[in-house]
């Protein structure tokens, strides 16, 4: 159909369809050889198609536009090993049931983190908040949907100025109870960066710090998602207060 060619054609500009590693290879400035690996590994199954440009760089990860099976848009997370807030990464790690006696070196300890966020997106995603649905994760990589349309992600809370501010926050209200409740999560990290606006709907992205509430910081993360999410929103004109929103999170 026409979005398929669309897609085709977006392919055919930019993108590099994986037939065999050397087409990675091509891309070796930018991909280390153990995540080219990967890469390849993961294109060998059918996971990726083909690869597309760089969405976002940052400091502890690198997300890329791809195409997996039957045309699908595909977000690709790649952590980098020598990520400088490895430190943060251990403090978060440590509090946590789930990964608590993960210990070794950085290697092992990104790793762990890559799969701590593919397994709070799927907790997330199994008590109804829209996240992006997480499809796999390997080593460094994470692939997972990607919320936006031919190759260009969705804005992200910081970069739109919302003309009805009220129902994206009673709905990011709600997804911060859910995940407290339902999935016993705290985000960590939420703010108007983390937020994507999709379809007119909130999407909470960037789990990787997301902690269990048995972390024994956990409360104090509430804490400061609960101050941005309110900081953001009033900027926007929403009457809202931090103790109106800790309430709606915490109340039975
Ligand atoms: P870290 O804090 O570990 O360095 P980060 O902030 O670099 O992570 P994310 O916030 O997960 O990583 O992603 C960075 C940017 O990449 C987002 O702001 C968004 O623009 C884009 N992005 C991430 N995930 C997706 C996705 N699933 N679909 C579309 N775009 C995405
Ligand atoms: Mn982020």
């Amino acid at each position: 159909d026409k979005k398929m060619k669309s897609i085709d054609k977006r392919i055919d500009e930019y993108h590099f369809k994986i037939k065999d590693s050397s087409d990675l290879k091509a891309e070796s400035g930018v991909f280390d050889t153990p995540t080219l690996k990967t890469l390849y590994t993961l294109a060998s199954k059918g996971i990726i198609t083909a690869m597309g440009g760089v969405v976002s760089t940052g400091k502890e990860a690198d997300v890329f536009h791809a195409i997996g099976e039957n045309g699908k848009e595909l977000a690709i997370k790649i952590y980098r090993i020598n990520t400088s807030d490895f430190q943060k990464m251990q403090d978060y790690l440590i509090g946590d049931p789930r990964f608590s006696n993960v210990r070794g070196t950085k290697k092992d300890i990104v790793f762990a983190w890559t799969k701590k966020e593919q397994r709070n997106l799927e907790r997330a995603a199994e008590v109804g908040v829209k996240v992006p649905e997480p499809m796999i994760s390997e080593r460094n990589i994470l692939i997972m949907e990607f919320i936006g349309k031919d190759g260009v992600s969705a804005p992200r809370l910081k970069d739109v100025r919302l003309e009805e501010p009220q129902p994206i926050y009673d709905t990011v209200a709600d997804y911060m109870r859910l995940l407290y409740q339902k999935a016993k999560l705290v985000h960590g990290d939420l703010s108007e960066y983390n937020i994507l606006l999709y379809e007119e709907r909130p999407v909470i992205i960037d789990m990787g710090q997301a902690v269990m509430l048995e972390h024994p910081m956990a409360r104090e993360f509430l804490a400061r998602d609960v101050k941005n999410i309110v900081r953001y929103f009033k900027k926007s004109g929403v009457k809202c207060s931090e103790e109106e929103l800790s309430a709606h999170i915490l109340k039975k």
